[in-house]
């Protein structure tokens, strides 16, 4: 199968972005109805840090693309999400390693890491109502696909359609982590924004390794 490419890797950054943005009032209402209404405006703020940063000259190498990545986030978001997102990616980076391409079981173990860092970073698990519900059905999806011989697009595929059915699983349930558990049993009946967003984000991949 065919390896994933630093230039596949900054098209999926791209992708990300330009989905944010065109997303980012539907982020902002999810996180209206259980947060302070500002996921779409810190998703935005953040890719836009990292689209800037591409266009000034995209790394050769996975490590260096994924590094700038996590600080720009890091640095550009002040929410909840810029530090967990920004901790997803150096970590990602730091597993991928200084290559400019990757195989689909080597990726997903860097996706591997780039999870356990939001799980070491936040504290939360499956089942809390956060992005890791749509997180950690992808990463254990692209595993799985990847072990049994898949190229990265088919796996990344199962990856999306994986975290999209987790991003629905957070709608009936109440939020255990993050702003949204002050509201305890109201939070039910609403998506959380930041599996929303984590579900567009496994998407992009998709799309960024099918093209
Ligand atoms: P803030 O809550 O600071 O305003 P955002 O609105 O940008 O930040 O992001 C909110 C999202 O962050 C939530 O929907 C949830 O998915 C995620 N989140 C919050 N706390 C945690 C945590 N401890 N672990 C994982 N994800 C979290
Ligand atoms: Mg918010
Ligand atoms: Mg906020």
């Amino acid at each position: 199968a065919d390896p994933i490419t630093v230039e596949h890797l900054s098209a999926w950054l791209r992708h990300f972005a330009a989905t944010v943005d065109e997303r980012h009032e539907y982020l902002t209402e999810l996180d209206s109805a259980i947060g302070d209404a500002d996921h779409g405006v810190n998703m935005t703020r953040g890719m836009r840090a990292v689209v800037e940063k591409l266009d000034a000259g995209a790394p050769e190498f996975a490590d260096d693309l994924f590094k700038a990545v996590g600080m720009a986030l890091v640095s550009s978001v002040g929410g909840a999400s810029g530090p967990l997102y920004g901790t997803f990616f150096l970590r990602l980076g730091t597993k991928a390693g200084h290559v400019s391409e990757v195989d689909a079981s080597s990726f997903g173990q860097a996706l591997r890491a780039g999870l356990e860092g939001v799980i070491a970073r936040g504290k939360a698990e499956v089942g809390d109502k956060t992005m890791l519900d749509a997180m950690v059905p992808a990463v254990e999806a692209f595993e799985r696909s990847a072990a049994d011989g898949s190229g990265a697009a088919t796996a990344a595929d199962a990856a999306a359609s994986a975290s999209e059915e987790g991003r629905d699983a957070t709608e009936p349930i109440v939020a255990r982590k993050g702003r949204a558990s002050y509201l305890g049993d109201r939070s039910v009946g609403h998506l959380d924004p930041g599996a929303t967003s984590t579900a567009m984000l496994f998407r992009s991949l998709a799309t960024a390794l099918a093209a």
